[in-house]
């Protein structure tokens, strides 16, 4: 049985809390023999400051580059408010999909049936869902030169962005959501505006020049990115995957991961180039929620989202689908049995759950279907 290298990034605040659930599912895959997960912990963020002045270490950076994949937490906090600009926790973070080159931020937006009524849209529009938002997470307009405020000397100051990208930017995105559409309905919609971008226009022709040479038999769309956001409401269902730049994609997936509910049921992957020999991708896993001081230490942190990480790492990292799937069917189950942390409860179905109740009740039913 191969075995897989996991570095655990836990950070700060409730990220500790929902990485100790994800903990207890390794140890016992490791176990049983599912899996031969050879685990190392590192610190990240906040914690990582305290303990060397730094936002990640050296040490534990080397970890990562090595790591088959990084399961990572949250960093952050009102305790770290005032250090330095370029050591605060969030620096850590940074540095990781730097250094690690993750270019390729995949989000998906599931709707486990139970959950269906907390959706703000309508029950038949959510109930079922399951899109995935590839977004480009390291070129574009938050990164090109030049990005100023200038001071026009006549009481106006002018503020510039630039948006930018080359053409291998869009190849090898598009290539990530053409690859993971071959895995689900085999549909990818590409998120552009190209009616006033040139970026648009590049990004729409190099899409179009991939699906054709390389990716034949998927399902290419190309929608306006005003138009996606418009359509996600209105009928979400109609999408599979959506490919998009790093601007458009900061503002779909919030929009499409709000389809589903709660901060604390999202889990995200991040992704880099293959590399040329091994084939393997440098990659990082982590709820899109934050440290939530304002519940740390009370056991109300929802320990799904890093869970379902977890199973995204199963997934797209260690060629361990049919368990990413047992996975989610485990995290369905314990929803549709009613079992709520404070952030799903509704009044239909009240919290009854810890942080740790949640994390063991999903386990044991992952035991059950092993
Ligand atoms: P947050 O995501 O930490 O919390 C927002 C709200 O959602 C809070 O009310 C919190 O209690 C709730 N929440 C979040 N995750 C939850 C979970 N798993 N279960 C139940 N409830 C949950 O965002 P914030 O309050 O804006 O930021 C808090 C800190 O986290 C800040 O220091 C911020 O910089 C940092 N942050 C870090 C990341 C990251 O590490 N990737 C992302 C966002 C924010």
């Amino acid at each position: 049985m191969a075995s897989h290298n996991l570095l655990y990034l836990p950070g700060d605040g409730i990220g500790p809390e929902v990485m100790a659930e994800v903990k207890k599912i390794v140890a016992w895959m490791n176990a049983q023999g599912i899996a031969k997960f050879e685990t190392d912990q590192g610190l990240v963020g906040g914690s990582a400051y305290d303990a060397h002045g730094k936002a990640v270490s050296d040490a534990d950076m080397d970890k990562a580059q090595a790591a088959d994949a990084v399961l990572f937490g949250a960093v952050g906090g009102p305790k770290w408010d005032k250090v330095p600009y370029d050591v605060r926790p969030e620096a850590g973070l940074l540095r990781l999909r730097k250094d690690l080159g993750l270019f390729a931020n995949l989000r998906p937006a599931i709707c486990y049936p139970a959950l269906a009524d907390a959706s703000s849209l309508k029950k038949n529009v959510v109930e079922g869902l399951d899109i995935l938002i590839v977004r480009e997470l390291t070129g574009g307009v938050y990164f090109g030169e030049p990005k100023t405020i200038t001071d026009l000397g006549n009481g106006q100051k002018r503020g510039i962005d630039t948006q930018v990208y080359d053409t291998f930017e869009i190849e090898r995105i598009a290539r990530v959501a053409f690859e993971l559409a071959k895995t689900r309905k085999n549909k990818v919609s590409s998120a552009e505006k190209r009616n006033v971008m040139k970026t648009g226009v590049l990004w729409n022709e190099v899409v179009t020049r991939i699906h054709k040479d390389e990716y034949p038999t998927a399902q290419l769309e190309h929608v306006l990115a005003d138009n996606c956001a418009m359509q996600l409401v209105r009928w979400p269902k109609q999408y599979d995957v959506i490919v998009t730049d790093n601007l458009f994609g900061d503002v779909l997936s919030d929009v499409a991961a709000m389809l589903t509910g709660s901060l604390g049921m999202l889990p995200s992957a991040s992704l880099g180039a293959p590399d040329a020999k091994t084939k393997r991708r440098k990659s990082l896993y982590e709820p899109v929620h934050g440290s939530a001081p304002d519940i740390a230490g009370t056991g109300a942190a929802n320990p799904i989202a890093m869970i379902a990480s977890f199973g995204m790492a199963l997934r797209y990292s260690l060629n361990m689908g049919e368990w990413a799937d047992k996975l989610d069917a485990a995290i369905s189950a314990v929803l549709a049995q009613g079992l709520r942390t404070r952030d799903i409860a509704s009044d239909a179905a009240p919290a009854n759950a810890t942080t740790t109740q949640m994390g063991e009740a999903i386990l044991r039913e992952l035991q059950k279907v092993a």
